[in-house]
Order: structure tokens, then C-alpha cells, then sequence
């Protein structure tokens, strides 16, 4: 088509003027805008958004905005969170199923998967207001060779129990299972959820640390959940640990556990009758727990309300997503299991964070019989105990000087341990201006000295053998009470290693070594104490117990262990500390 010259001025004309026009209609738009933005209720309108994220949740007369509906008249096994019996003539299945998983899988197999669950909250918690727009969360499920009907429960009872519009999603990742049900079988599964549910897998194993790590990179939500494969969340169990992390974000919420029993799935409280409990440790990295201080339930106005605690015990917790990962995430030289929810304890109080237990979020957990796989090539890799390889990179990192001589005190074989680099951990120390290990112990952990006060340095540790037989002491893998043998010396394991320390007590483990009528014994340490009987002699090789003036002895022909008469002549009460070299 030709265009004339009249056409062509035409056209020119219209580009000009638009030229012209359209900055101007631009310009208009944008100052109306900032106008409006400036009238007064507008800015109140912006003033209240921000405000928003500090509301704080509220004690109302009726049901709280997120209570569901109470739940209907259900039957069925283990309906209630009641303990489910299989018949006698399916025992032996469901436990060789135990012996495969560490729970009955068997009877899980059994039980719905939605089934409802005992409600273990303070009455209180039924009436609490929550704001309404919270941040969206990734529930982030890692597992290894779990049982499949135990892993579905527990997506079930998030996407059943979690208000929709907070769901963003529950990401399962696999830490490279073998087990069949968990390849074509969980897809299915996964795909009927629409999206709502996604799986993602590692193609080596990682170990449940690194796996998290992972789970928090791929989530797409803007706060973080952890729960373990085997978990069933109780009810409105997520607006309460949500509130804390939308006031502020370098909050880390924790659900109270609640325990699902590993044979027969029975759901129960762990604590109940409003008695508030929180984590601590002590000196050889063993997580405990102890009543909260007078202190910190003073500064709640209820019951139900949130409490600070100084640590976690690793497996559930809620965190803002970019803060978990604004902290390094996990050190990334813990291997596989153990030391990782103290290593995220000590970095979030210590660099400016808080963790807080949620009285009013309950999650049953299924404690397991015991630990159903191994650490595959991951272990391999490291010469001595794994676990605390980890402990140690931990406290190497987080405690103090003198602190770090009590973890040595109670696990004097750590020295030798070889952690690996934690430059990159001390740089992250650095970085984020974290506060010292004594700051945390002031402020925070100040209940830990009540129960497992500074250790007095060990005046003689290791074997400690009988002169007469040559065989060594040994705490015989019992639980306390009981009585200690004597066994051949072998040199490693957790057994034979004794300790007495300058204030007389002598310890193995976390246990103490005690003598009454029956003998001598292994008991629970009193707590709060670390004093003990003990004193020995380097002459006499005698082991003086000091409050009955008698040593200990070992009877000649039954072998067995008591407090005798101080005889220098009797080679049965003559001992010696041998110190054990670590064989890596
Ligand atoms: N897990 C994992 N990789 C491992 C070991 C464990 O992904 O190498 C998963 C496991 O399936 C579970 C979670 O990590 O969902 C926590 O492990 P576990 O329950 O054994 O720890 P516990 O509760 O005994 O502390
Ligand atoms: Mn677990």
C-alpha cells in the first residue's frame, strides 16, 4: 500500500503529540498517587501493615480464629491416638517389622492415615487469636528407609491439621532410601496431593544434617518447619509457632513432643499437668531437660504462652527460612546425625536470635526401640566416634576456653579426635558479632550449672584395672542401677572408661560409680553435684571409698565387687588407672 504525503504529516503529528502527552498523563498519575499515599487514612493504612507483624496473638472468651471443629466420631485402630494391639497370630510380623525399622510398621500399616489423636494442649490454648496473615510455610519432612504408612501419617496430619493458606507445602527429600515403598509406591502417593506435596531426592546419602540443609535450600516458603518421618501433628499445632517467628524473625519456635509409642503407635503426652520443660545440656553433650526456671515463667502473663529456652532437641522446630540460611544453615562438617540442634542452638542466641517452646503446638513423635540404619560410607570416612566428632567441632566453635575444658573433663578421649576445618564456622562467629559462650551462660543457659554444675578436672582417668586378675571395671552396658562387673580389658568403648575427679567422684559416661550393702554400683548421678566417696592412693593402690573407710574390693572367687576392710596386703583391692590411648 502507498502512503501519501498528506497520510505521512498526519502520522507525524499523532507521534508527536502522543510524545508530548504521554509523559505528561505519566507525570499526572504518579504525583495523584504519591497524593493519595499522603492523605492520612492511606498512611494509616500502611502504618497498620507494619504493625501488623507485631501484633501479638490474643487470649479471647470463645474459640481462637484457627480452633477446628472438634473431631467427629471416628473408629477404627488406634482411632484417638489409642494404642493399637495386632492380633497374637500377626505378633511375629509386627515385630520383625520393629527389627527392620525400629517401630512396628506392621501395625502402622493398619492404622488410618488420618486418623484423629488425643488433643494434649492446656484447655487454654483453644482460645487464642492468632493474626491472620502468617507467614506461608514449607513443612519439610527428610527421611532414610522409614516406613511408608509412618511417613504418609505424618503428611496427612500436617495437610489435614494446617490452615490452608498458610500450607505453601510439604517438601519431602529423601536421603537415598533402599526400601521399595519408598520409589514408585511414595510417587503415587505424592502426585494424589496435587502439588501441595513435593519430593525431592539426594542421589548420595547425606545424612538427616546435611539433608535439612538441603530441604531449606529447595523449600519455597518463607518460613521453615522441620518435623522427622514419623510425626503426627496435634491439633492447630501451626498458627502458635508461627506467631513468635512473624513478630520477629530470628525467632526459632519448638512444638512441644508429645510421644507415639513405637509397637503399638499409642499417642501421649511426655509432660503433662501444665508443667513447662526445656532444653539444656550437659558437659559431654547429651541433651536434657529441665523444669523452666521461676524466672522465665514470670515474665509470661499465661500458661499457655510461649517460653525461651536455651536449646532444642533437634528434630522439630520452626524457623524463618532466609534466617536459617543467613546463619550458615547447618555447619556443613557435621556428619549424619547428632551435636547439629546444639550447633543451631548456641549460633541463634549467641548471634542475636532467640528460641522459643510453644505449649500450645503439640507433635507426637515416635520415639524409636533404636537406631534402624547404619552411617553407610559417611561413618566410614572418620576414625572414632562419629557423633562426638560432631559434639566436638560444636564446642570447638561455640564454648568459651573454660568451658570447653569441662566437655574434655567429661569426654577426655575428644582431645585426640580430629574435627576437621572449622575455620569457615569461627568466620561465621566473626561475622555475625556473636556474643560469647559466658554471655549465654548468663543469660540464657543459666539453669545448666543447678543441674550438672562445673566439673573439677579428673585426677586420674582411663581403665581401671584390678592388679590381682588384670581385668578391667566395666559398667556392663546396663542402665543404673546396677552392678558393675569387672570384664578383660579391652581399651575403647564407653564402658571401661573411668573417671574420678578431684572432688572425689568417680564417673563413667554420664553415670556414677556408687557402693551400698549390695556391692558396688552403677547409679544416676545425684544431680547438681559432682563430688563423690572416692579417693585413691597411688602407693597403696587402694580406692578408698571415704564415708564407710573401706576399699573397694574384688571377692577372689566369685569376682564380685564390694567394699572391704583396707587391707595394704590383699592384691583383690589393688587398682590402677590405665590411660587409654584412642586406636585413630
Ligand atoms: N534421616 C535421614 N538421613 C539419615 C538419618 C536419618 O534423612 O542419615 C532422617 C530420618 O528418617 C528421620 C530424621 O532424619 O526422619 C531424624 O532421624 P531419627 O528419627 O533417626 O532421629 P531421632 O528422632 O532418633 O533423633
Ligand atoms: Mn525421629
Amino acid at each position: 500500500m502507498r502512503i501519501t504525503n498528506i497520510r505521512r504529516g498526519r502520522i507525524f503529528r499523532i507521534c508527536l503529540c502522543l510524545l508530548i502527552i504521554l509523559p505528561v498523563l505519566y507525570l499526572l498519575f504518579t504525583w495523584s498517587e504519591n497524593q493519595r499515599n499522603s492523605l492520612p487514612e492511606v498512611r494509616g493504612k500502611h502504618a497498620a501493615l507494619k504493625r501488623q507483624r507485631t501484633e501479638r496473638p490474643e487470649l479471647i472468651v470463645g474459640f481462637g480464629n484457627f480452633e477446628p471443629p472438634n473431631d467427629d466420631q471416628r473408629e477404627g485402630p488406634g482411632e484417638y491416638g489409642e494404642a493399637f494391639h495386632l492380633p497374637s497370630e500377626e505378633n511375629f510380623k509386627g515385630e520383625s517389622s520393629e527389627m527392620e525399622y525400629g517401630m512396628n510398621v506392621y501395625a502402622s500399616n493398619k492404622i488410618a492415615m488420618d486418623r484423629a489423636v488425643k488433643d494434649t494442649r492446656l484447655d487454654e490454648c483453644k482460645h487464642w487469636n492468632y493474626p491472620h496473615d502468617l507467614p506461608k510455610t514449607s513443612v519439610i519432612i527428610v527421611f532414610h528407609n522409614e516406613g511408608l504408612s509412618v511417613l504418609m501419617r505424618t503428611v496427612h496430619s500436617v495437610i489435614n491439621r494446617s490452615p490452608k493458606h498458610v500450607l505453601q507445602e510439604v517438601l519431602l527429600v529423601d536421603d537415598f532410601s533402599e526400601k521399595e515403598d519408598l520409589k514408585e509406591k511414595l510417587e503415587e502417593e505424592v502426585k494424589s496431593f496435587n502439588g501441595l506435596v513435593r519430593l525431592v531426592r539426594n542421589d548420595e546419602r547425606g545424612g538427616l544434617i546435611r539433608t535439612r540443609s538441603r530441604g531449606a535450600q529447595e523449600a519455597r516458603g518463607e518460613v521453615i518447619v522441620f518435623l522427622d518421618a514419623h510425626c503426627e501433628v496435634n491439633k492447630n499445632w501451626l498458627p502458635p509457632l508461627l506467631a513468635p517467628i512473624y513478630r520477629d524473625r530470628t525467632t526459632m519456635t519448638v512444638p512441644i513432643i508429645d510421644g507415639i509409642d513405637h509397637k503399638t503407635f499409642e499417642y501421649r503426652p511426655v509432660y503433662s499437668g501444665g508443667h513447662h520443660y526445656r532444653g539444656i545440656f550437659e558437659w559431654g553433650m547429651l541433651y536434657k531437660e529441665n523444669e523452666v526456671p521461676k524466672r522465665e515463667l514470670k515474665r509470661r502473663e499465661h500458661n499457655s504462652e510461649p517460653y525461651k529456652s536455651p536449646t532444642h532437641a533437634g528434630g522439630l522446630f520452626a524457623m524463618d527460612r532466609k534466617y536459617f540460611l543467613e546463619l550458615g544453615a547447618y555447619d556443613s562438617g557435621l556428619l549424619v546425625w547428632g551435636g547439629e540442634n546444639f550447633e543451631l542452638s548456641f549460633k541463634i542466641w549467641q548471634c542475636g536470635g532467640s528460641i522459643e517452646w510453644v505449649p500450645c503446638s503439640r507433635v507426637g513423635h515416635v520415639y524409636r526401640g533404636f537406631m534402624p540404619y547404619n552411617f553407610g560410607k559417611l561413618g566410614e570416612k572418620k576414625k572414632g566416634p562419629l557423633i562426638t566428632i560432631n559434639y566436638k567441632r560444636v564446642i570447638e566453635t561455640w564454648f568459651d576456653e573454660k568451658y570447653k575444658e569441662y566437655f574434655y573433663t567429661r569426654e577426655p578421649l575428644a582431645r585426640f579426635l580430629d574435627m576437621g576445618d572449622i575455620t569457615g564456622q569461627l568466620e561465621l562467629k566473626e561475622r555475625l558479632q556473636c556474643k560469647s559462650f559466658q554471655w549465654y551462660m548468663d543469660n540464657v543457659a543459666y539453669d545448666v550449672f543447678d543441674k550438672f554444675p562445673q566439673l573439677p578436672a579428673n585426677l586420674f582417668w582411663g581403665e581401671l584395672k584390678s592388679v590381682a586378675t588384670d581385668t578391667c571395671l566395666d559398667a556392663m552396658g546396663h542402665a543404673p542401677p546396677s552392678i558393675m562387673g569387672l570384664q578383660h580389658c579391652h581399651g575403647h568403648g564407653n564402658n571401661q572408661l573411668m573417671r574420678l575427679n578431684a572432688a572425689g567422684q568417680l564417673g563413667v559416661g554420664e553415670r556414677c560409680v556408687e557402693a551400698d550393702k549390695q556391692g558396688i554400683k552403677l547409679a544416676v548421678c545425684r544431680l547438681g553435684t559432682v563430688d563423690g566417696p572416692w579417693h585413691y592412693d597411688e602407693k597403696t593402690k587402694h580406692l578408698l571409698h571415704r564415708a564407710n573407710n573401706k576399699c573397694m574390693a574384688q571377692n577372689p572367687s566369685t569376682r564380685q565387687l564390694s567394699l572391704a576392710h583396707c587391707d595394704v596386703n590383699d592384691g583383690y583391692q589393688q587398682w590402677e588407672f590405665k590411660e587409654i590411648k584412642p586406636k585413630w
